[in-house]
């Protein structure tokens, strides 16, 4: 993916009528409908929606995981609905980097190794894996805890390795998925700082599905799915650039 020759203005990511559904015949779900939206390069997105809106499908069919039935999904230079898997996957683990509410990380890997995983993956040499690894570490404040494992670190940790393995490879759009559900209030807050932060430090764009309308106040934009539309697409104060789409 070319980065160099795309102004900020340009849309970093574009989705075009997206459909999604599942079933069929007459038990067939529309979950997307016609879902068309572009996002600049840098900006942090929060979406909200009800349980059951199709949030977490969004986010998997920009990421590629699933396959949107109709319409088109851009990020950069790349139109992701016409790659193969494969192309998708490797396309994935270098450009996005996911975070879930419930870590998922590897509970037979330590700290660090969870967090060298993505640089492994896309074949960084080892002495800068580790050096990056490291330096990711000690910005989620937890270098001391490198050889910790997932079980004996506390739910805030887990999910700081979480935010460090999602971001150590410069991914240039962060995806979270109620990242900070699993946490209490005050550790979400922080959870949710330290991603935002280190997203915007490496200038990653960043779309975070979240229960809470206080922690999309914290975003540049808000989006609301309903039903598998978008009823609500607005930019709070803290936006550097004004108008909606
Ligand atoms: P949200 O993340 O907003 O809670 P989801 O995107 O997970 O919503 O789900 C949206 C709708 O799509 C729900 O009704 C859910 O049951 C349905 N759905 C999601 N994934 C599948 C699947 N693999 N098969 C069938 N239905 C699904
Ligand atoms: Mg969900």
């Amino acid at each position: 993916m070319t980065n160099d020759n795309q102004s900020c203005t340009e849309q970093f990511l574009a989705l075009d009528k997206v459909v999604k559904q599942y079933g069929s015949g007459q038990s067939v779900q529309k979950v997307l409908r016609s879902v068309s939206l572009g996002v600049s390069r840098g900006e942090c997105v929060a979406l909200l929606g009800h349980s059951g809106s199709g949030k977490s499908t969004l986010l998997n069919i920009i990421s590629g995981i699933d396959r949107a039935d109709q319409g088109e999904v851009r990020i950069g230079s790349e139109n992701i609905t016409q790659m193969s898997e494969t192309q998708r996957t490797l396309f994935r683990r270098k450009h996005i980097g996911f975070i879930y509410q419930s870590f998922n990380l590897i509970q037979t890997l330590s700290a660090l190794e969870n967090v060298l995983l993505p640089l492994q993956l896309n074949s960084v040499d080892n002495e800068e894996a580790l050096s990056l690894a490291h330096a990711m570490l000690d910005r989620v404040g937890l270098l001391p805890r490198a050889e910790a494992f997932p079980d004996q670190l506390s739910g805030g940790e887990q999910q700081r390795i979480a935010i460090a393995r999602a971001m150590v490879h410069s991914p240039s759009l962060v995806l979270a998925d109620e990242h900070t559900g699993n946490l209490d209030a005050d550790t979400g807050r922080r959870m949710l700082d330290l991603s935002n932060e280190i997203a915007a430090a490496i200038g990653q764009t960043i779309i975070m599905v979240t229960h809470s309308h206080i922690i999309a106040d914290s975003a540049d934009r808000v989006l609301e799915l309903s039903d598998g539309e978008i009823i609500r697409d607005s930019y709070t104060n803290n936006a550097q650039t004004g108008a909606s789409s």
